[in-house]
């Protein structure tokens, strides 16, 4: 079966594919369709991942993948949470995000820096579907008090995972891919659509 994934994202795109080897879908990037962004207007990282699917799907007549993801900080309510990418402003300029970050945070001690990478993760069968299949994936760290590490993307430099006693951003990419946010909503997906199937 043939599914669309709504981004444009490679590296999703290879995820996923990797994820769902040996299943009966087969994951085409919604670029393949020349879709559009569409636009991310809910006030939850679920809305906005059905959002995107429906648009994919919509576009496309196929069954649509689609996953939003972001970092919730304690002491800031949950915030930048759906807002990550574009926190500072302008969507994705990591470097002014994780100086707003750690400004909000400034003077705050280790114990009141707690932090989750969170991700969702949602299939439809087709654009009206009532019911799509949701996954969720949660990673909790703390949020340094400066960057460290050099791999990775966006916060994974200010993000700590104490289990690991490493930053993100000191991870190599496999071991990243097996405990991340991302990783875990995806292994749930695929499990939920390999037993619906
Ligand atoms: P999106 O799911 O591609 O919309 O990503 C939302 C934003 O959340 C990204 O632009 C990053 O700022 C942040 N984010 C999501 N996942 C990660 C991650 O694994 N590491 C670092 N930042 C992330």
């Amino acid at each position: 079966m043939k599914v669309v994934l709504a981004t444009g994202n490679k590296g999703k795109l290879a995820e996923l594919r990797h994820m769902l080897e040996g299943s009966a879908f087969q994951v085409l990037p919604q670029s393949d369709f020349g879709v559009p962004e569409a636009e991310e207007t809910g006030l939850s990282f679920v809305e906005n991942a059905i959002l995107k699917a429906r648009h994919a799907a919509a576009h496309t007549g196929l069954p649509a993948i689609a996953d939003d993801s972001g970092i919730e900080v304690e002491a800031l309510n949950g915030a930048p949470g759906i807002y990550s990418a574009r926190y500072a402003g302008r969507h994705g300029d990591s470097r002014a995000n994780n100086d707003k970050l750690l400004a909000a945070l400034a003077g705050l001690p280790e114990g009141e820096r707690g932090a989750r990478f969170y991700c969702v993760m949602v299939f439809l069968r087709h654009a009206e579907d009532p019911t799509p299949v949701i996954a969720e994936g949660a990673w909790t760290g703390r949020i340094l008090e400066a960057p460290r590490g050099e791999g990775g993307f966006g916060y994974d430099p200010l993000f700590f995972d104490p289990a690991l006693g490493r930053s993100a951003a000191e991870l190599d990419p496999a071991e990243k891919n097996r405990i991340s946010h991302r990783a875990r909503a995806l292994a749930q997906l695929r499990a939920r659509l390999v037993s619906d199937q």
